[in-house]
């Protein structure tokens, strides 16, 4: 396989661009794309085959579940049941931005993405490249860091290339991108919200949201 490289601006992204990474995800392509933390392999997060070559590929244990990229707070009523008041607020809060929030997943979120668990991590990427390539394929991608399991993060298209080329059908090089700093993870399905990793997003603009947030790390 040859892997496409393909020049985008992840701010005012071309429509071309957009276009030809949603054709080759919505035949179950591999494509990876910045996000404003790191670079993302992404995938459909309807399309099973997709997701297990995704989980191949990145030589990921099948026990991780996946992040699900969003390109709306609207899709959490979908993929979520028993979504809590506090998970609406810190959407409408934080989102587009580096804030994971896990929920309980509904029927709609294939049990490879939640690693065959009860809950699903989602967000709304601050890029307008990530949300353009989830509205056009019309679901959401699921979005873990394009880089071989247990390697690090991949900040450039040359970094992708050196775990994936060959292997994934697309890389949209938007040029160096990411805080280097990954996203804040919080879980909102018990009471209280517990911070599973921190992130990006600091505890002090969380505690405004979530005051009785218990800490895990
Ligand atoms: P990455 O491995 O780069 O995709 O980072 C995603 C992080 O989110 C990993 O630490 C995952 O374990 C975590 N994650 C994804 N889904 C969930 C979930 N449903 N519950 C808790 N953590 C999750
Ligand atoms: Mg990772």
């Amino acid at each position: 396989m040859i892997t496409e490289v393909v020049a985008v601006d992840p701010e005012t992204p071309e429509e071309e661009a957009v276009a030809r990474a949603v054709e080759v995800m919505g035949r179950g392509g591999l494509v990876a794309f910045p996000t404003e933390t790191v670079y993302a392999l992404g995938a459909a997060a309807f399309n099973l085959q997709a997701l297990d070559r995704l989980y191949q590929v990145k030589g990921r244990p099948k026990q991780r579940p996946l992040i699900m990229g969003l390109d709306s707070a609207a899709w959490i009523y979908r993929l979520a049941v028993d979504v809590p008041e506090a998970a609406v607020n810190l959407a409408a809060a934080f989102w587009p931005g580096p804030l994971t929030i896990v929920m309980k997943r509904s029927d709609m979120v294939p049990d490879i993405v939640a690693a065959g668990g009860e809950t699903v991590a989602m967000r709304v990427p601050g890029l307008a490249l990530v949300r353009n390539l989830v509205a056009e394929l019309g679901m959401p991608v699921v979005i873990p860091s394009a880089n071989l399991s247990g390697e690090p993060s991949p900040h450039d298209a040359a970094a992708v290339l050196s775990g994936f080329d060959g292997r994934i059908e697309m890389v949209l090089d938007g040029g160096r991108c990411g805080s280097g700093v990954e996203t804040t993870l919080l879980d909102v399905t018990s009471d209280p919200p517990r911070l599973l990793r921190r992130g990006a997003i600091v505890e002090r603009d969380l505690l405004r949201y979530v005051p009785d947030l218990e800490v895990c790390v």
